[in-house]
């Protein structure tokens, strides 16, 4: 940021001298738990403050700097700080937090209430306009957003975690998937930005390498960037690759776990992955064709007792349902394949390993689909229960 030291700049009809400080090894105070205040607790700890912040936030990713006491504020707290953030929801307690800082004669800043500040601490992705006209955006890593990688789940909204919707809700930026079903991104804040960045089987929006660039830029721009994935972001969704660049560039970020499809999938479909009858482990593998080829180890999945889903297993159907047969799966192990699993749209086709190509290739069947393979497929019969009609009675 150009701002020069000893200038003095306006800030809500106040004058401030602007100047530098050095927070490395001092200690703060974060006081309350909104995203303002949690984002600035960050940037105090990516500068080597010692950072405590008291009070009752649902999330506040990792940091070595960071301590997070779940406890009202006391005035006990500001004891040995430097400098506070009154960052409560309550403009009550904002106010106490201020008295009693200038009674001690600390600096404190309020980002709900800039005049009674005695400090002012621009978030990095907040307007530099504010400030000097000369203002550039940052480049500099540390000064980054915070970017959450989140599980959006399989499609019904109803089956987002309450992190998600809360995370969603306040994004600035939301780079989506495919999969993030319709209703879900409706929950989003309408006023992100929203980066769809693809991912079809053979039509990539937007390659790998281009996405994960992308969150960084983004980081730079914005103080909450969600990368928004279907299911979860750990399974299947490359999610570890996109977080590893954010590493790389000393950029914060938090996962949020997701439903992930063979989760969702199955529960809808009456199908449970473990039963003690009929399989005692489940295993997840994908499907994926590469080369017009299956990379997966049939001989570690003949274990009849064992239930295997498949994701992404459409287009390799008759060569799956083939190879575990061939490796040894009677051909009436009951197979089911899921379209659209928990959505109004979801469809079951249930048969058998050999039945189950047949009966798909006669029915319109779309992406995504998932494939459970073993016995738990038989309880199917009696225990469906999902009817897309009245999924909300
Ligand atoms: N991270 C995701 C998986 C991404 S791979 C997760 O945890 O669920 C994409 C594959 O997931 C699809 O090809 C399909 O096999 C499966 N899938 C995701 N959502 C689905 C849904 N609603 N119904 C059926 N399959 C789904």
């Amino acid at each position: 940021m150009q701002l020069l030291a000893g200038q003095l700049v306006t800030i809500d009809g106040m004058e401030f001298l602007t100047s530098a400080l050095r927070v490395k090894d001092r200690n703060c105070l974060v006081a309350g738990s909104s995203d303002m205040a949690i984002q600035q607790a960050l940037q105090l700890c990516s500068h080597g403050a010692n950072v405590t912040l008291v009070g009752h936030p649902v999330s506040v990713p990792v940091n070595g700097n960071l301590v997070v006491e779940p406890r009202d504020f006391t005035a006990d707290d500001l004891t040995g700080c430097w400098l506070v953030i009154a960052g409560c929801d309550n403009r009550d307690d904002n106010n106490t937090i201020l008295q009693l800082c200038n009674a001690k004669q600390i600096f404190c800043y309020c980002p709900d209430d800039p005049q009674k500040s005695s400090w002012h601490h621009q978030s990095a992705a907040a307007n530099t306009q504010e400030y000097t006209d000369t203002a550039s955006p940052t480049e500099d890593a540390q000064d980054a957003g915070l970017v959450s990688l989140v599980g959006a789940g399989p499609g019904d909204p109803e089956l987002l975690t309450l992190r998600a919707l809360r995370l969603i809700q306040a994004a600035d930026a939301i780079v989506y998937d495919r999969l993030v079903s319709e209703p879900i991104l409706a929950l989003c804040n309408p006023h992100a930005e929203f980066i769809y960045a693809g991912k079809e089987k053979a039509n990539h929006t937007l390659p790998q390498d281009s996405i994960n660039h992308l969150l960084t830029s983004l980081a730079r721009k914005y103080s909450n960037v969600v990368r928004l994935k279907g299911g979860d972001p750990f399974i299947f969704g490359r999610g570890g690759e996109e977080i590893e660049t954010l590493a790389d560039q000393q950029i914060p970020f938090q996962v949020v776990p997701g439903i992930t499809a063979a989760s969702g999938c199955a529960a809808f479909a009456g199908i449970p992955l473990t039963h003690r009858d009929h399989a005692q482990s489940c295993v997840f593998v994908t499907g994926h064709l590469r080369n017009g080829e299956i990379n997966l180890n049939w001989h570690q999945l003949t274990d009849p007792q064992q239930t295997i889903v498949v994701y992404m297993g459409l287009t390799g159907l008759d060569m799956i349902c083939e190879s575990l047969i061939h490796h040894g799966h009677a051909a009436h192990t009951p197979a089911a394949l899921v379209q659209q699993g928990t959505q109004p749209q979801q469809r079951v086709l249930s048969s058998t390993l050999e039945g189950l190509p047949a009966l798909v290739a006669q029915n319109n069947v779309t992406a995504p689909t998932l494939l459970i393979i073993g016995g738990v497929v038989s309880l199917r019969d009696k225990l469906a229960w999902f009817n897309p009609e009245n999924q909300y009675q």
